[in-house]
């Protein structure tokens, strides 16, 4: 119930412009984001990058409307990729199509994306498309499979949800054509004609997809803070001598914070995706979603934090 209840507020822009200037929303976004502006994020990295753990920043911002914005957020990627550069840090970037004008028209989302892996490959950083909600699954794939991997290869890479019933075939293909992927559970409300409603069915898919990319994928990224399929990636990496260089583990910033620690403790190649920006608000009722019990958590640390001081 509540995590309907969060998933449908992250649809909801009116609430976004009361939540942001919300002082005790915007310290609840703090521990998921790191802050508004590049400065911020990249110092969330750097301080990363000094634990040996990668990074992959994300600029928030997601179903623009206009043409003009697409355009901004495509220059403004360009500009996160040119300081990643600049500052020599072991990041890459993450995007979302729809940020990038994909609900405006294909071509005009063909162009952004080529503009900024254009200079991706320029500057040798590659660049993950995530993935949104399933009614921009098979235009996401689409596009990626047939104008952007041809042309980027592996410059390009791309996210698949455990939930959706489809991503059995849709893995299958993507380790025929040696397509990098990163595997997630999947974050969106979806009908139960599209994705798994329980979650030990999800958990069962990620499960069985996990081990297909780790076995035959093209450098796959486990992502995911389930302590149970990190326990099992590990297990069956081992059993089958797959090397830990072959493969990733990819966790979001402010979660699981240990279990990154341990992981990269162990010798495992372990990534943070590190959003920033402003339009932090969808984003932050689907960490809210996913557990609930976060808002109790982290108003009660506000509220001791605002004792203290
Ligand atoms: C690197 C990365 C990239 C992602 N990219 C996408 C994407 O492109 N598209 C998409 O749909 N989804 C994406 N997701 C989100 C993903 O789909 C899940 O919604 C999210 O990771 C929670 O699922 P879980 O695998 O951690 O397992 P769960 O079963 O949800 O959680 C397992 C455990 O992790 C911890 N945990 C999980 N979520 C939280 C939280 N919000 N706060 C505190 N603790 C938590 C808890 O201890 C929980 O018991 C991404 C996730 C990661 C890690």
């Amino acid at each position: 119930m509540l995590r309907r209840t969060f998933l449908y507020l992250s649809e909801q822009p009116r609430v976004f412009s009361f939540i942001r200037g919300n002082a005790l929303a915007r310290r609840l976004a703090s521990r998921f984001v790191a802050g508004e502006t590049l400065d911020t994020a990249v110092a969330a990295v750097r301080e990363l990058n000094g634990r040996g753990i990668m990074a992959s920043l994300d600029l928030l911002g997601e179903s623009v409307t206009a043409a003009d914005d697409a355009r901004a957020a495509a220059a403004t990627v360009v500009q996160v990729l040119e300081r990643i550069a600049a500052e020599r840090l072991d990041c890459n970037v993450s995007v979302k199509l729809t940020q990038m004008g994909l609900d405006l028209g294909r071509e005009l989302c063909v162009e952004n994306m080529r503009r900024i892996l254009d200079r991706g490959r320029e500057l040798g950083l590659p660049v993950r498309i995530d993935m949104e909600s399933s009614a921009h699954t098979e235009r996401t794939l689409e596009l990626f499979e047939r104008d952007l991997l041809p042309v980027y290869g592996d410059g390009v890479g791309i996210v698949i949800q455990a939930y959706l019933r489809r991503s059995a075939a849709d893995i299958e293909r993507l380790i025929g054509l040696k397509a990098r992927v990163r595997l997630c559970k999947g974050a969106y409300q979806e009908p139960a004609a599209v994705a798994f409603p329980a979650k030990a069915d999800v958990d069962r898919s990620y499960g069985a997809l996990m081990e297909q990319l780790l076995e035959r994928g093209h450098r796959p990224a486990v992502a995911t803070h389930d302590p149970a399929l990190i326990g099992r990636a590990r297990r069956f990496a081992e059993a089958k001598g797959i090397a830990a260089e072959r493969f990733e583990f990819q966790m979001l910033y402010g979660i699981r914070r240990d279990l990154q620690e341990e992981l990269r403790r162990a010798g495992y190649r372990m990534r943070v995706y590190v959003p920033f920006g402003t339009q932090w608000y969808p984003y932050l009722m689907r960490r809210l979603a996913e557990r609930p019990a976060n808002v109790a958590f982290i108003a009660g640390n506000v509220i001791r934090e605002s004792l203290r001081s």
